[in-house]
């Protein structure tokens, strides 16, 4: 418990791992709790749009942060995308 792992290099979905950047430490009752924050690349060579964004260890590792937020945007555009297509073909 609380051992560093280094994320340095490491890959999640679209977003490969800069550096440390330091500590997220929630409000409230989980006071004394913290996670290490990660500054992470959206890779362009991994499908991102290459922006930079800052992601808690805990969402990297258990796969629900795998883009800067862009990912999530394009599938919903997609499935909007499909709906349209859908509607127009009947
Ligand atoms: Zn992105």
């Amino acid at each position: 418990m609380g051992r560093f792992v280094d994320l340095t290099g490491q890959h999640f979905g679209r977003l490969t791992v800069i550096e440390r950047a330091g500590s997220y430490r929630p409000h409230g009752k989980y006071g004394n709790h913290s996670e290490p924050l990660w500054r992470c690349l959206c890779d362009p060579e991994r499908g991102g749009c290459g922006k930079e964004t800052f992601v808690i260890a805990h969402n990297l590792k258990n796969g629900s942060t795998k883009s800067c937020g862009c990912l999530g945007a394009e599938l919903a555009a997609e499935r909007l995308g499909t709906y349209r297509k859908c509607k127009k073909k009947s």
